[in-house]
């Protein structure tokens, strides 16, 4: 990993200071930072410019109170965010995340990290992220729906096909998403199917949004050990989390011969060296929502549930964190390496620390940064607004087909951009080059906005 150029050193004590507090912020723009001196040497344009500054910027941050009353007819109160952060490529776009861990710090790194990733995909969006410290967790469908119409009630007026276009993230499924469209769709009196996407089938959705990042990531990962000559077959996967991202990475593993042996939640993690049974998991997380320990009480057999603990203690050739920011950290990366990992990608978003990314770069592990092998999910929007755009519904197949492609060329992007600067195998370097040219070619056409 480079270290931040002298140059772009000011840039970095601006952020910190004016965005005091926002930790995680400042971690993603710093990694970004890191991999641009090699840029402005090449395009001194940039600097003078100020485009890196002004990437840095937000373009527009929303805060607003969401009011809403419980079972118990308890008023409460969360707070709403919407962070729309460039809009140089296309309308902001990007998922809302409700957890009670978010906070505007968390949704500006989302923001940041989308910006390039929905770049990198060649699609038409921005980057933007948004959502609420509301806890879905233990709360009644009522009381979801609830929120979601007021958490829109005040949203609506900064969104719009052309202007914002949310969807899921943390927290937020079809279920929430449907809860929104519909109070989107009173207040505006307008069908705009394409202001949200992650809508459900049958009311514009696109097939396989649901499957996609996890599919994504797994495309990418593919990739990856082609250039090794190799593939998933027989190979032992771990992935971290067992929401959206976590289950269809893990479907793909399966189908391309891979065998995973853990996945986890916010309560601990399981092992089955059977290889996981995927339509238990699917039945406790997304028909009951329930908790992964579940599994080995239905299960049975070898299976074991381990209460909190690092769940990269399992002994891996691949290692998938799909589950959340700064997961894996040094002393995981190590143990990983220890173990035999090969390859490692982030599904989640940040879920690597920093120190965890340099010792697998040192120790020659292949890794995929978030905003490269989790982009699928975002891609997949982008095609859930073309088929709303033209009125048009496309089958699995297709849809799949088009991640795919979109995947792979990701990747050869990341991986011919790495080269091009002068270090070949370093997915971070090249996605965060490759996306923030594409980003500030758009601006820099535009004159100084
Ligand atoms: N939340 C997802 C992400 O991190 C998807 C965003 C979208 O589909 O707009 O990329």
């Amino acid at each position: 990993m480079d270290h931040i150029a002298e140059k772009l050193q000011p840039i970095l004590r601006t952020i910190e200071h004016r965005n005091a507090g926002e930790v995680e912020f400042h971690q993603a723009a710093r990694e970004v930072l890191e991999s641009l001196g090699r840029v402005i040497e090449r395009h001194p344009q940039y600097s003078d410019e100020a485009l890196i500054e002004r990437i840095c910027e937000p373009e527009r941050q929303i805060i607003f109170r969401v009011p809403w009353i419980d079972d118990k007819n308890q008023v409460q109160i969360n707070r709403g965010f919407r962070v729309q952060f460039n809009s140089a490529l296309g309308p902001y776009k990007g998922g809302l995340r409700f957890h009670p861990s978010v906070n505007v710090g968390i949704i500006k790194f989302l923001g940041f990290e989308q910006t390039f990733k929905n770049a990198l995909t060649g699609m038409p969006i921005g980057g933007g992220k948004g959502g609420s410290d509301f806890d879905p967790k233990g709360k009644s469908d009522r009381e979801v729906m609830r929120f979601c119409q007021s958490f829109m009630i005040e949203l609506h007026r900064h969104i719009g096909e052309y202007v914002d276009v949310p969807a899921g993230d943390i927290g937020v499924g079809a279920r929430e998403i449907g809860f929104m469209f519909g109070m989107f769709k009173r207040l505006n009196n307008r069908y705009e199917a394409g202001v949200l996407t992650g809508k459900a089938l049958s009311y514009g959705g696109s097939r396989a949004r649901k499957e996609a990042t996890g599919f994504g990531t797994v495309y990418f990962v593919q990739s990856m050990l082609e250039r090794r000559n190799t593939g998933f077959d027989g190979k032992r996967c771990v992935v971290s989390g067992s929401g959206n991202v976590a289950i269809y990475a893990m479907e793909k593993i399966m189908a391309f011969g891979g065998k995973v042996i853990a996945c986890s939640d916010s309560g601990g993690y399981i092992v089955d060296e059977a290889g996981i049974d995927l339509d238990l998991v699917k039945q406790i997380k997304e028909t009951r929502r329930g908790r992964i320990a579940e599994y080995v009480d239905l299960k049975g057999g070898a299976a074991r549930f381990v209460k909190g603990g690092s769940i990269w203690d399992v002994p891996c050739e691949i290692a998938l964190p799909c589950a959340t920011q700064n997961e894996l950290g040094a002393a995981a990366a190590k143990t990983l390496i220890e173990n035999g990992v090969i390859a490692v990608a982030e599904g989640a978003n940040m879920p690597c620390m920093p120190q965890a990314v340099q010792i697998f770069q040192a120790a020659g592990v292949l890794f995929a940064p978030g905003k490269a092998a989790n982009a699928g999910g975002v891609a997949t929007s982008a095609l859930e607004m073309q088929q709303n755009a033209s009125r048009d519904s496309w089958s699995f197949d297709k849809t799949e087909k088009k991640l795919a492609e979109i995947m792979y060329g990701i990747h050869e992007i990341c991986h011919e951009t790495a080269e091009e600067y002068g270090a070949p195998d370093n997915y971070v370097l090249g996605a965060n080059i490759a996306g923030f040219v594409r980003v500030a070619e758009a601006m820099d056409a535009m004159g100084i906005i």
